[in-house]
């Protein structure tokens, strides 16, 4: 059997990633360049393996990342309920100053914070990004550091 990115002989079973959407057997080398296929699981399981991976800072389809004017659709969303910056920090158990801070987008909200504000307005502030694409069809399939596309989505 070869590795399906690098062509090379695979030693034993090889393994199972996702590459653009579709399986793949590739060699213990290539297996760093995709996403492992998650086990038969349900959604939270799969979330945490996910996490996981962020966490070793290795490749990830996608990853979550704070909308734009998140701060601004924060305020909006309170405002609609005539709620002060106070009435909002106690629904999600958390200080005024840092709801007045968010609101300004003076700091990033910890995800936490974000997933209460999330739950109270009943909205979405976050969206995924792709972070890491592998162009199969250019590379030839020999792959090289150059042919890894990254489109993260740059941070004001
Ligand atoms: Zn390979």
């Amino acid at each position: 059997m070869e590795c399906e990115i690098c062509g090379r002989e695979i030693k034993g079973r090889g393994f199972k990633v996702i590459v653009e959407g579709s399986e793949v057997t590739v060699c213990a080398r290539c297996k760093e360049h995709g996403a492992v296929k998650p086990e038969k699981i349900d959604q939270g399981v799969k979330k945490l393996v996910l996490k996981k991976k962020q966490k070793l800072s290795r490749p990830v389809e996608f990853t979550e990342e704070l909308i734009e004017n998140y701060h601004l659709i924060i305020k909006r969303e309170r405002e609609k309920r005539g709620w002060s910056q106070e009435v909002l920090a106690k629904k999600i158990q958390e200080k005024a100053s840092l709801v007045r801070k968010i609101e300004n987008a003076e700091i990033t909200p910890e995800p936490e914070v974000v997933e209460k504000l999330e739950k109270l307005f009943n909205i979405t502030l976050r969206e995924k990004i792709p972070e890491i694409k592998i162009d199969l069809k250019k590379t030839n399939l020999t792959p090289t550091l150059g042919d890894v596309v990254v489109i993260k989505k740059k941070k004001r």
